[in-house]
């Protein structure tokens, strides 16, 4: 099976289009998404409908529980928090309703998939170091786990009970090894590269892959700028930070 992961939307539906052109031309048997559909950007319907159409496999994110009140915001930051409410007035019914059902956590083929991480996914903690991924080896039995959460693609990687990380943009994980990837985000980045990021996996070969796409940033940024969202959400995107 080879699927193509996405995680991060962050209502930026240019950037989920723009990643699902790249994605039909590869010609993946299903995809799979790591949750934060929204929050941020302008388009969390737009974005919640092509997700639902486009993807047999989603988990639930912080920012998805935020909306339609499963998570407290108590630790999101002002701008974070100002864009949970605006969503939460935007979102249609059954788009709130959608979100609402999201699981924690899925399994496909020898996978996990969780936004934040597998020891506690509804604690949201973030993982970009080594010494945090290590701990998190030991809170899932398959071979690879996929996350998002961080908007910081990289890999993690364990054999005969030694650890190292390794920088996109790939990885064959071997029979012996066991990994955990960070797909990156489709629609905020913060590795400093603007460009939208999502994973594609082959389920046979053990081949992950990042991979970036160029999608129309003013446009969205644009667009940000005409709402009552925060400004930084829209100046952001140009930096990918
Ligand atoms: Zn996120």
């Amino acid at each position: 099976m080879k699927y193509a992961i996405i995680s991060d939307i962050h209502s930026n539906f240019e950037a989920l289009t723009a990643c699902f052109e790249v994605i039909d031309q590869e010609k993946v048997d299903a995809v799979a998404c790591l949750g934060d559909i929204i929050g941020y950007g302008a388009s969390p319907n737009e974005c919640v409908e092509m997700v639902r159409d486009r993807a047999q496999f989603v988990v639930v994110g912080n920012h998805d529980c935020a909306v339609v009140g499963q998570t407290d915001t108590e630790y999101f930051n002002h701008d974070a928090r100002s864009a949970v409410f605006w969503t939460r007035q935007e979102l249609s019914p059954e788009n709130q309703d959608y979100l609402k059902a999201l699981p924690d956590t899925l399994e496909i083929g020898r996978s996990l998939l969780v936004h934040a991480s597998p020891s506690n996914p509804r604690e949201w903690r973030y993982i970009f170091y080594i010494r945090e991924a290590q701990r998190e080896f030991a809170a899932f039995s398959q071979q690879i786990c996929f996350i998002g959460h961080s908007h910081w693609p990289t890999f993690f990687v364990e054999r005969d009970g030694e650890y190292t990380q390794v920088a996109p943009p790939e990885i064959v994980v071997k029979p012996e090894e066991r990994a955990m990837v960070n797909v990156g985000s489709v629609g905020q980045p913060r590795d400093g590269d603007p460009r939208a990021a999502f994973a594609f996996f082959d389920d046979a070969t053990g081949r992950v892959e990042i991979r970036r796409v160029f999608y129309d940033v003013e446009r969205v940024r644009g667009r940000i700028l005409d709402t009552d969202l925060p400004r930084s959400a829209a100046d952001r995107l140009v930096w990918g930070v």
